[in-house]
């Protein structure tokens, strides 16, 4: 009887301190879940961390991991962006948007426009059209009067405006003056072509030479702006030199690019080659 009590009491004192370890190790789902997550967190910086205090990692090396897997080869060979709604997102003649993205966050930015009308063209992403705000009334106070002409674009307007062209002048003049479907900045929401009304708002050239031009060339980069398409930089960019076309990038990397006098690519360490056409 003794004997029987005695293993009895074994047994019961093994579940309940199974039971009592298990509660412990296991709480809740939503805590244990919390507590994997901050355990492969800390692993993981645990040997960065190691890495940036015992070996010197050159600042250019640092700035290409900014690209790193941010796109993916689709079945035709094209380079597709997936770091779509980023501000950093590099879009380019290598570098395709998908066919079928369109920013959730587009709003028409309080700023002059030459037309009164609604046109998806107004748009821009929020904290874009909030800086553009913020440029143009930072200009108004100096005497500039900056227009918006041309912020976003969807991909079938691209396409369209594409078409018509390559219909008219064919394929390779069409691909030589704009920009394939998908292969537009405009599609992110994150740019707008800004013109005068010394230039009748045309979209040319000679805007860089426009007080207005000169202007935002000096003053973009402070409000998260950068002049994405620069006259010595045809061979980075792909596209021939567009003084009027402002790209927002936040003001950290606008502040560096304007600094460095580089392009956004050379900020994000690409050093795909462009097919220059202009
Ligand atoms: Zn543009």
């Amino acid at each position: 009887m003794k004997k029987r009590l005695f293993s009895l009491t074994i047994f019961i004192l093994l579940i309940v301190g199974v039971f009592v370890f298990r509660s412990k190790t296991i709480s809740s789902p939503v805590d244990s879940s919390h507590i994997d997550d901050s355990y492969i967190v800390s692993n993981e910086d645990k040997p960065n961390e190691r890495e940036v205090e015992d070996e010197y990692i050159p600042e250019e090396e640092v700035v290409e991991d900014l690209l790193a897997g941010t796109s993916f080869v689709d079945d035709e060979g094209r380079v597709i962006v997936k770091n779509t709604d980023d501000i950093l997102v590099l879009v380019n003649k290598n570098r395709n948007l998908p066919s079928d993205y369109v920013p959730e966050d587009l709003v028409v930015p309080n700023v002059r426009f030459p037309f009164e009308e609604f046109h998806e063209k107004k748009q821009m992403r929020r904290e874009a059209a909030e800086a553009l705000e913020e440029l143009f009334s930072a200009a108004e106070e100096e005497g500039i009067y900056l227009f918006a002409i041309s912020g976003y674009r969807s991909y079938a307007r691209q396409k369209y405006l594409f078409d018509v062209r390559a219909e008219r002048d064919g394929f390779e003049a069409a691909n030589k003056l704009m920009a394939y479907p998908g292969q537009s900045e405009h599609q992110t929401g994150l740019a707008m072509d800004v013109s005068c009304q010394s230039l009748g708002f045309d979209l040319n050239e000679n805007f860089g030479q426009t007080v207005e031009g000169l202007w935002l060339k000096e003053n973009a980069h402070k409000f998260g702006f950068i002049i994405r398409y620069q006259k010595d930089k045809v061979d980075i960019t792909g596209y021939s030199y567009e003084p009027w076309h402002i790209r927002y990038v936040g003001k950290d990397a606008a502040k560096e690019i304007y600094e460095k006098n580089i392009t956004l690519e050379e900020y994000l360490g690409d050093e795909t080659s462009i097919p220059v056409h202009n």
